[in-house]
């Protein structure tokens, strides 16, 4: 295990919604934020259950307008989730939204400009013992009023290629900020200090856990699409945690949301810091030796597994048996490709050699078998009963390293080059 950064502990939600612990000894929580109009409300509860249903600990929903703040009181008692109201500009959101039952306000105290409004969000918070998240993200804390001020400050910004200055605006900040907080005696804080440059979160969010012991919430902002936000999201988020750093994190993709939420937990799960739920799927790259589709297959057998198998069983689905056998070593449930065929294994032991189009089910039908085992205490996740015995390659495969290294493989006619991918 990672050892984790001490830090104070806060608790989101409730008797009905269940309670979140973020910090101190809590797992690493992951959250998300709803990408409709919060006063839509059927769309708002059916986003939220979506999310919750993905896996996502807390969600969170903006409401920049009184109509959202109101509906709040019909969407909390239709979900299942903690929430936060995410609170830019107006303090009266912020208090609407605790009137109305939320579990935590997200506040940048750089965008309500009045103290005395803060202090009155604050007691509110601190009368309902409702934690706070306290940002100060890149695009927030550079000083815009003053125009003088706000040149000094981005001159230092730009002269600096390490960030440095940019660090001491931002740790300024958040000790003028929580100066408010602790002269109201509330500790119950969250930080956070999102930017959109994954070298400046990492810089920003180490110095900061060096200063402060209040959890962080971790989050690369307009992290972009999918396809490219990932890495600019994993990278440093992957790094920090790491080392020890981040308490609750979200993702944030121009993209449906449950893509933030799969992505955070199994990030998570690599770093084993969250007990994974579902299967834990490998799949081979592919190469020339390839003799079946296998993307169209990992791409079935991912949607497949992740719908109906509970259990985290390794799956290993692999293109041939030149490396194959060494590849999936250590899966439960393993499938080795031939010549428009695959054979599959159960921990080591060779259970079916199916056609190609009967892969899919097959091998969701083995590893439906085998969960039933495990669950009834027949079997035990990651536990090899026998060595791999690799197939007859031209036999059992119809094709295989002799038959490749003899060059008599024969032409695929073009049918199994590998397909568009289809994601979800
Ligand atoms: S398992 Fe076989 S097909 Fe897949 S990448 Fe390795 S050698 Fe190539």
């Amino acid at each position: 295990m990672i050892p984790r950064r001490p830090t104070r502990q806060v608790t989101i939600g409730d008797d009905r919604v269940g309670r979140v612990k973020v910090g101190g000894d809590a797992p690493v929580s992951v959250q998300t934020m709803t990408a409709g109009y919060t006063y839509d409300v059927d769309n708002c509860v059916a986003e939220i259950n979506k999310l919750a249903a993905a896996g996502a600990d807390v969600v969170r929903v903006a409401v920049p307008e009184k109509k959202d703040t109101e509906a709040l009181k019909d969407i909390l008692p239709q979900v299942r989730v903690p929430i936060v109201a995410d609170v830019h500009f107006h303090f009266k959101r912020a208090l609407e939204a605790i009137d109305a039952g939320v579990h935590k306000i997200r506040l940048n105290p750089g965008n309500i400009q009045d103290r005395k409004q803060v202090e009155e969000v604050i007691a509110a918070c601190k009368e309902k013992g409702l934690p706070i998240r306290v940002g100060v993200n890149e695009g927030s804390i550079i000083e815009r009023k003053d125009k003088q001020k706000r040149m000094k400050e981005l001159g230092g910004v730009f002269s600096d290629s390490r960030h440095g200055h940019f660090l001491a605006i931002m740790i300024t900040k958040l000790e003028e900020y929580l100066d408010i907080f602790y002269s109201s005696d509330f500790y119950d804080i969250v930080i956070s200090a999102k930017s959109p440059d994954p070298t400046l979160v990492i810089a920003a969010y180490t110095e900061i856990s060096k200063r402060f012991d209040h959890p962080l919430h971790l989050g690369v902002t307009h992290a972009g699409p999918r396809e490219t936000g990932a890495i600019r999201s994993v990278v440093p988020l992957g790094h920090l945690l790491a080392s020890g750093i981040g308490d609750t994190i979200r993702i944030s993709y121009a993209n449906d949301p449950v893509y933030e939420v799969e992505d955070a937990l199994e990030m998570l799960y690599c770093l084993e810091l969250r007990e994974r739920k579902g299967v834990d799927l490998i799949a081979c790259p592919t190469c020339g030796r390839i003799q079946v589709d296998l993307f169209t297959l990992v791409q079935d057998v991912r949607k497949k597994l992740a719908d109906e198998i509970t259990l985290p069983i390794k799956v290993a689905v692999m293109g041939c048996i030149v490396n194959g056998p060494g590849e999936a070593e250590g899966a439960d449930v393993a499938i080795f490709a031939g010549d428009r065929r695959g054979i599959i294994y159960v921990q080591g032991q060779k259970v079916a050699n199916v056609p190609e189009e009967q892969i899919l089910d097959a091998l969701l039908d083995e590893c439906k078998k085998f969960e039933a085992k495990v669950q009834s205490g027949e079997a035990r996740l990651g536990e090899k009963v026998v060595e791999i015995a690799p197939p007859d390659p031209i036999g059992e495969l119809g094709s295989g390293f002799d038959k490749i290294a003899a060059g008599q493989v024969e032409s695929t006619g073009g049918k199994v080059t590998p397909l568009t991918v289809t994601g979800r």
